[in-house]
């Protein structure tokens, strides 16, 4: 136990050490970043390549395995509900404080000329489609293009099953915790290699974006950041005080690595079995983290809401609208809807920004203003939303032991 523990105290210092590294490195690499992406970054892609390998057995395994290990649909039931709401409603929260953030740091962000912009919004998806898309229509496909909404379906659906047919598919639900025990295993070997991944992929974005952080973009990026610190200091330290009966430092502290892994890799659900095991050592219980925990990955993007209200205004304001309360209304309903749709990888909060952007008549191509340093947005977002998680995770376990009691 005691040798174990200080493995894992020594890889989230290794992590640190990776990250404060890659910063220094970076930014003397600034002359010559292509060297730092054409060596550097391949063996972060590596990294990240087999983090991605392990994730979509990870959460089918995991969300059934916690759902069999309740034994109980009514118990997957409340927990389910409670996950929901509090994703639902700190996302609301998040939209909000971006809103607000935006609004106050209206007076400091640049206007950007708009005539000659162009964007192509054809990726962002109809809404309906968000819907459709939930739902897989082939055993086969939602794993091998790991559309994680789809595989929780599946995950959820098995999961059932294999308890509704109770006491003849036991030797099935045993398979399936020993499976994801030999999962877990397998992640845990791929973390060993994070401390270089953290490395390899910070770098390469350090060397090529350092002079861009301080280029005109940086009132917004500011005033998102600040709105990412505020809304994890205040929201989630209040609900994991008094709902998770937890002290903010000791949330924090552990939740490091994963907000570094996070931070470095911009993929919430490639930070997935990182924050799995945080969590676990804040003492959340296994069979609730491991049900929503992927969940969250997936659906609770607090961070990228928080960056969707903060672009929305800054977009507007170089097109000269100034948007009316009613406007904002519907930005926080389909910032909502659209954090839930995006995917936990790189880049995919700016191409649900579109949808945002529509709802309330602005142009699109809008989002060309902020593409450029979209990774620099990502990296923050990224660490909101799986602190969320983390967060929710500690909550429904503490809510769930204080009902068993
Ligand atoms: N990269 C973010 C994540 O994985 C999603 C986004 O682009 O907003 O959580």
């Amino acid at each position: 136990m005691e040798d174990n523990k200080k493995i894992k105290l020594s890889l989230a210092s290794q992590i640190f050490i990776a990250l404060v590294l890659a910063i220094i490195v970076g930014l003397l690499m600034q002359n010559c970043a292509d060297i730092a992406a054409d060596f550097i970054k391949p063996f972060g892609t590596i990294f990240l390549n087999l983090v991605k390998f392990i994730v979509v057995p990870i959460v089918l395994l995991s969300i059934m395995s916690g759902i069999v290990s309740m034994k109980d649909i009514r118990k997957v039931g409340s927990i389910g509900i409670k996950t929901v709401i509090y994703y639902l409603f700190t996302t609301a929260f998040a939209i909000t404080i971006g809103l607000t953030g935006g609004t106050l740091f209206k007076g400091f962000f640049p206007v950007i000329s708009t005539s000659d912009l162009t964007y192509e919004a054809s990726e962002a998806t109809p809404f309906m489609n968000v819907i459709v898309d939930i739902f897989p229509s082939n055993f086969i496909a939602p794993m091998s293009s790991a559309s994680m909404l789809q595989v929780i379906v599946m995950a959820l659906l098995f999961g059932f099953s294999i308890i509704l047919v109770g006491d003849k598919a036991k030797n099935v639900a045993s398979g399936v915790e020993d499976l994801n025990a030999v999962c877990m295993k397998c992640m845990e070997l791929i973390l060993r290699l994070s401390p270089i991944g953290v490395f390899c992929l910070l770098c390469p974005v350090v060397a090529a974006n350092g002079a861009a952080i301080i280029g005109s973009l940086a009132m917004v990026l500011l005033a998102a950041y600040i709105c990412y610190i505020l809304h994890m200091v205040i929201v989630y330290s209040f609900f994991i005080k008094t709902l998770g009966g937890m002290s903010p430092i000791k949330f924090f502290k552990e939740q490091f690595p994963a907000i570094i892994f996070a931070f470095s890799s911009a993929s919430s659900v490639g930070t997935l079995p990182i924050n799995l095991k945080g969590v676990e050592k804040m003492g959340a219980s296994k069979e609730v983290a491991s049900f929503v925990l992927p969940l969250g990955a997936t659906i609770n993007m607090d961070g990228t809401a928080i960056y969707q209200g903060v672009c929305a205004i800054f977009i507007a304001a170089c097109y000269g609208i100034s948007l009316t309360p009613s406007q904002m209304i519907t930005i926080v309903l389909t910032a909502t809807l659209a954090s839930i749709g995006t995917a936990g990888v790189p880049g995919a909060g700016m191409v649900m920004l579109a949808m945002v952007l529509t709802s309330v008549g602005l142009p699109v191509e809008g989002i060309a203003l902020v593409a450029g340093v979209d990774r620099i947005f990502d990296m923050g977002r990224t660490v909101v939303n799986i602190t969320g998680d983390a967060s929710c995770a500690v909550i429904v376990s503490k809510l769930e032991s204080k009902k068993n009691k």
